[in-house]
């Protein structure tokens, strides 16, 4: 404990910077305990390829090359520190079309990965989380934002359903860019149903630290509206940096532990491991949360818990 189950290095991912034995080196030295290796899927359309990938000239075949090597990778380094941090060894999903759930499975089991971080990055084919940009060039093609969060929200309910992640990834990305909007009644009742879903097939809801300073809200992905209706629905939480670069581990855990605190959502966090006497991967509750040495090497005080 502390801990993130989604990173990202620039190795094998080329909007990210560092490599992914430094990624794993930043965590060992930050404390984290375990550490969640989490590339994106490799995309199949040329016409999803990201803007820093087609000046390079990639495609998709480079970026399925890119993806067996990074697994290779992650798996030399597991091995590697597993006396000194646990490592699980998966993938960040994309949903762009109903076929990405044809090759999510086949990534998983061809690359027998151990666990799956279950995100959405595009409705209906766009991209919308790439920068503010992007997001605004999607909402333009909705006659209203709530439309578009109806999208997302449907496209992340037939993801989580076919799937089943492990790990429910940003939950609300589609909300990051507005951070003062408020779901109307449909919307909300999409949230809810999807968060139901979770629950009972027994997700982890991360609480997501990568937009906190960049988007300027202060909020984690999901919002804390949100957290607040997991936790009392019942819902687990696990703890994510979504680092694109060794600096980006454990950044803006310090402002995270302030909304757990003050949320009381400390007794709702919960890690992921692999246990090796069963052979299967178990979500373990993390006591005594907001007490770890951790936090007062992160500035954290015990007397103000
Ligand atoms: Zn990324
Ligand atoms: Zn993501």
């Amino acid at each position: 404990m502390p801990f993130s189950y989604h990173t990202h290095s620039g190795q094998f991912c080329k909007h990210a910077t560092g490599t992914l034995e430094e990624v794993v080196q930043q965590a060992i030295e930050v404390g984290y305990t375990h550490v969640g290796l989490s590339e994106h899927m490799p995309r199949k359309e040329p016409c999803d390829l990201y803007p820093e990938e087609e000046e390079l000239h990639m495609t998709p075949a480079d970026l399925d090359q890119q993806f067996t090597d990074y697994v290779s990778e992650a798996k030399r380094l597991q091995r590697l520190y597993s006396s000194r941090i646990h490592i699980l060894v998966g993938m960040e999903t994309e949903y762009i079309r109903p076929s990405c759930v044809q090759e999510i499975l086949r990534l998983q089991e061809v690359h027998s990965l151990d666990y799956v971080v279950g995100s959405v990055h595009h409705v209906e084919g766009m991209a919308f989380d790439f920068d503010e940009e992007w997001f605004q060039r999607c909402e333009a093609r909705y006659s209203s934002l709530h439309a578009m969060c109806n999208v997302y929200y449907s496209d992340q309910f037939a993801l989580l359903t076919q799937i089943q992640p492990h790990v429910v990834g940003h939950f609300d990305r589609i909300q990051v860019y507005q951070s003062d909007y408020k779901p109307d009644r449909a919307v909300w009742e999409a949230i809810q149903k999807n968060i139901k879903y979770c629950i009972d097939y027994g997700a982890l809801f991360e609480i997501n630290t990568h937009y906190m300073a960049s988007t300027g809200t202060g909020q984690p992905s999901p919002n804390t509206d949100i957290l607040k209706c997991i936790v009392c629905s019942g819902g687990r939480l696990t703890l994510s940096d979504d680092c694109h670069a060794p600096a980006g581990v454990a950044a803006n855990y310090e402002s995270v532990y302030d909304i757990i605190r003050d949320h009381g959502l400390d007794d709702h966090i919960y890690c992921l491991e692999f246990d090796n006497t069963t052979k299967s991967l178990t979500q373990k509750p993390v006591h005594n949360f907001l007490q770890h040495p951790f936090w007062q090497k992160a500035g954290k005080s015990k007397c103000s818990v």
